[in-house]
C-alpha cells in the first residue's frame, strides 16, 4: 500500500462546517477549554485502552502506563496533546472526527437562528468536543493508531476547519492519538508552560490518568522555584530539582493530582471540582443542577458520583445516544450507557458508580438478570429519588428547571416503574385551572390540599395544547362550582394517565369521560332539576339524533356546561380524541370510537333548535351543533365544504 493511494481530501458534512463556525465565533471567550476537551478525549481513550487490555494485554504493545502529554513548540506555534490510549484506525477516524454522527443533529441545526449571538449558547447543549481545538488553531493534525494494530496501519488526519479534510495512511510507531494544533497567529499565550498548567489543573485536575508535561524552564532559577513552590503540591519532586535547577532542565513532570475524584473524601472536594468533572463524564459545556456523592458500604460496596444536567441533550430523545451513568469496577472503567444501572425513564442522570463487586472483566450479558447490578441499581435509583425530593422540598425553582426541561422523561417512570409509582407522582408537576398558567408546578398533594371537602376525585383534562386543554368547554362547569382540573397538554399524558389511577387513596377522573358524575358535589335538587330537563328535552334530543343519524353514538342533554352549546364527551373506557389524533399522526389506522353529543339545555340555541320543525334548516344546525363541539376540542371536521355550506346557508 503507497501513501499517495491512500491519501485523500474529503469533505465535512455541511452540519459539521456550520457547527465550526458557530463555535469558533461562540467560544471565543472561553477558548481554553480546547485543553479540558482533547484531555477529556484523550482520558477516555485511556480508558478504553485499560478496559480492552483486560481481556488481552498484549494491547498495550508493552507500554502499560497510560499517560496524556501536553507539549508545546515555540519555534513551529503548535501545541500538542497526545495520550498511548486506544487509538483510532481510519474507519473510525472517518467516522469520529469529520461527522457527527448522532441523529439529533440536523434538528439541532434547525433550531439555530443564524445568529451567532443568540445561538451561542445553543453550543453547550451539543457539546463541544474535538471540534474546539479550531477555536485556538487554523490547522489540526491528527496521528492516530488503534492499539494491537499493525505500524504501518497508522492515519494522518489533517484540516484547516474550513470544510475539508486529509486522510492518510501512515507508519505510526506508538499507539494511541496525538492531536498538534498549529495556532493561530495571535494565540501566542498557549505556547507558555504556566499559562497551559495553570489551565490543565483549573479544568482536568481530576482526570484520573497523569497529565504530563515537559518543563523546558530556562528561567533563572530562583524564579522558578517561586514558581514551582507557589502552585505544585508535589514537594518531594521539587526538592530533587532544586540542585539542578542552576542548568536549564527537560524532564516530565505531572502537572495534575491524577486520582480518582470519587474515591476521594467529600469534605475535601469543592463545587468547582464537582463542576469540572461533570463537564468532563457528561460532555457538558454548563454547569449542573445538582450532584449526590455518596459511598454506600451493605451488602454491597459501591460509590455513587451522579449529576443532574440543567439543559436536555440534543438527543434525548434518541434512543441510541451513547452517554448515561458510566460503570466502573475498581476505579477501571468498564462502559458508558449502561441502562441496567439507570432506567430509561432517568436517562438524563450522568455521572459514575464504582464497585468492588462486579468481576472486572464484567460484559453486557453479565450485567442482565445479575443480582448485584439489581441491588446497586435499585440503591441508585432511591438516591437519585432522594436528591429530586430534596431540590423538590428545598429548592423549588431549581426542581421547576429541571422539571421543565425533563418532566416529560420523568412521567415515563409511571408507566415503566411500577415500583416507584407512588413515589414518583409525588414528584408529578401540572398546570391546572387554579392559575391557568402554561407553567408545570402543581404537584398533586397541592391539587388534594385544594379540594373541595365534598370532592372525592382528581380531575383532569387532556388537549393537543395547553390552550386548547385551558380553553375546553368541558371545564365549565367546574369553573363555575370552583373546582380545580389539572391540564394536560404533554404527548406522554395520554398514556401516562392511563397509567396513574389513583393518588394517595383519590383517583384521577378525565373530564372528558363517561357521564360527569361530581358524586357528593351534587345536591339533590340540582339532580331533581337535571331529570326535569331531560324529560323536557327528550324529544328534541331524539330529533337531533335522527338528523345526524350515525355521526355520533348518542345525544344527551348535559350539566358540563355553562356556555357552550355543545361538546362531545367518550365512553369511560373510549380511547380519549387526544389520544385517537396521536395515533393517527403516527400513522396507525384506528376505527375511531363514536362520540357522545351533549347540549347545553340552558344555552338560547338549544332553545331555537326546539322552536324549529324538521327540515334543511333544523339539519343545519344540529350538524353545526356537533362541528363546532369537535373543533372545540382541536378535532378535524372530516366534510369542511359541506360545513361552510350549511353554515352560509343560515347566514
Ligand atoms: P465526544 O467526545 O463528545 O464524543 P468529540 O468530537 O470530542 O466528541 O470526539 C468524537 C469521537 O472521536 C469520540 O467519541 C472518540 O470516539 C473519538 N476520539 C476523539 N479523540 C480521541 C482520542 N484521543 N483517542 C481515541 N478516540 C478519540
Amino acid at each position: 500500500m503507497s501513501d499517495t493511494t491512500q491519501k485523500e481530501t474529503r469533505a465535512f458534512q455541511t452540519e459539521v462546517r456550520q457547527l465550526l463556525d458557530l463555535m469558533i465565533h461562540s467560544l471565543y471567550s472561553n477558548k481554553e477549554i480546547f485543553l479540558r476537551e482533547l484531555i477529556s478525549n484523550a482520558s477516555d481513550a485511556a480508558d478504553k485502552l485499560r478496559f480492552a487490555a483486560l481481556a488481552n494485554d498484549a494491547l498495550y504493545e508493552g507500554d502499560p502506563n497510560l499517560e496524556i502529554r501536553v507539549v508545546f513548540d515555540s519555534e513551529a506555534r503548535t501545541v500538542t496533546v497526545s495520550d498511548n490510549g486506544i487509538g483510532m484506525n481510519r474507519e473510525e477516524v472517518m467516522a469520529n472526527i469529520g461527522t457527527i454522527a448522532q441523529s439529533g443533529t440536523k434538528e439541532f441545526m434547525q433550531s439555530l437562528s443564524g445568529e451567532q449571538v443568540k445561538d451561542a449558547h445553543l453550543i453547550g447543549q451539543f457539546g463541544v468536543g474535538f471540534y474546539s481545538a479550531f477555536v485556538v488553531a487554523d490547522k489540526v493534525t491528527l496521528l492516530t493508531r488503534r492499539a494491537g494494530d499493525p505500524v504501518d496501519a497508522g492515519v494522518r488526519w489533517e484540516s484547516a476547519g474550513d470544510g475539508e479534510y486529509t486522510l492518510e495512511t501512515v507508519e505510526q510507531a506508538a499507539h494511541g492519538t496525538s492531536v498538534i494544533l498549529h495556532l493561530r497567529e495571535d494565540e501566542k499565550e498557549f505556547l507558555d508552560g504556566w499559562r497551559l498548567r495553570s489551565v490543565i489543573r483549573k479544568f482536568s485536575d481530576h482526570v484520573s490518568w497523569p497529565i504530563m508535561m515537559l518543563t523546558k524552564e530556562t528561567a533563572a532559577p530562583d524564579e522558578a522555584e517561586e514558581k514551582e513552590a507557589a502552585t505544585d503540591e508535589d514537594k518531594g519532586e521539587e526538592s530533587a530539582d532544586k540542585a539542578a535547577a542552576a542548568e536549564p532542565v527537560e524532564k516530565w513532570e505531572k502537572v495534575n493530582r491524577a486520582s480518582a475524584l470519587w474515591t476521594r473524601p467529600k469534605s475535601e472536594i469543592t463545587e468547582e471540582e464537582y463542576t469540572e468533572f461533570y463537564k468532563h463524564v457528561a460532555h457538558d459545556f454548563e454547569e449542573p443542577l445538582a450532584h449526590l456523592h455518596v459511598r454506600l458500604e451493605g451488602k454491597y460496596e459501591y460509590t455513587l458520583l451522579l449529576y443532574l444536567p440543567q439543559r436536555a441533550p440534543f438527543d434525548l430523545w434518541d434512543r441510541e445516544r451513547k452517554h448515561g451513568v458510566k460503570l466502573y469496577v475498581r476505579r477501571v472503567f468498564i462502559m458508558e450507557g449502561a441502562e441496567e444501572l439507570m432506567p430509561r425513564y432517568l436517562r438524563f442522570v450522568r455521572g459514575l458508580i464504582d464497585t468492588t463487586d462486579l468481576p472486572l472483566n464484567v460484559s453486557r450479558e453479565i450485567l442482565q438478570k445479575n443480582q448485584v447490578v439489581e441491588a446497586i441499581r435499585k440503591g441508585a435509583v432511591g438516591k437519585v429519588y432522594g436528591l429530586l425530593e430534596e431540590l423538590a422540598e428545598k429548592e423549588p425553582e431549581k426542581y421547576q428547571t429541571l422539571w421543565k426541561t425533563f418532566g416529560k422523561v420523568l412521567k415515563e417512570g409511571i408507566i415503566e416503574d411500577y415500583a416507584n409509582k407512588a413515589r414518583l407522582a409525588k414528584l408529578l408537576r401540572f398546570a391546572s385551572t387554579h392559575t391557568d398558567a402554561e407553567a408545570q408546578t402543581v404537584s398533586l398533594a397541592d391539587y388534594i390540599a385544594r379540594m373541595k371537602p365534598e370532592q372525592e376525585k382528581i380531575y383532569y383534562v387532556t388537549g393537543e395544547t395547553h390552550v386548547a386543554a385551558r380553553k375546553s368547554p368541558h371545564l365549565e362547569i367546574f369553573r363555575k362550582k370552583g373546582l380545580e382540573v389539572l391540564l394536560l397538554s404533554d404527548r406522554v399524558d395520554e398514556w401516562f394517565v392511563s397509567h396513574l389511577h389513583e393518588f394517595e387513596g383519590k383517583s384521577l377522573q378525565s373530564v372528558t369521560k363517561g357521564d360527569l358524575d361530581l358524586g357528593k358535589l351534587d345536591d339533590e335538587e340540582q339532580k331533581k332539576d337535571r331529570e326535569e330537563t331531560e324529560n323536557r328535552f327528550k324529544d328534541l334530543v331524539t330529533r337531533i339524533k335522527t338528523a345526524l343519524g350515525e355521526t355520533v353514538k348518542e345525544v344527551r342533554t348535559t350539566h358540563r356546561l355553562v356556555d357552550s352549546p355543545s361538546c362531545l364527551v367518550g365512553g369511560e373506557y373510549d380511547m380519549s380524541a387526544t389520544m385517537e389524533r396521536i395515533l393517527k399522526d403516527a400513522g396507525q389506522e384506528i376505527p375511531g370510537a363514536k362520540r357522545i353529543l351533549e347540549v347545553n339545555p340552558d344555552h338560547a340555541l338549544l332553545l331555537r333548535l326546539q322552536a324549529e320543525t324538521e327540515g334543511q334548516r333544523f339539519d343545519d344546525l344540529c350538524h353545526i351543533l356537533f362541528n363546532q363541539a369537535l373543533l372545540c376540542e382541536g378535532g378535524q371536521i372530516e366534510d369542511p365544504a359541506d360545513f361552510v355550506r350549511r353554515l352560509n346557508n343560515l347566514l
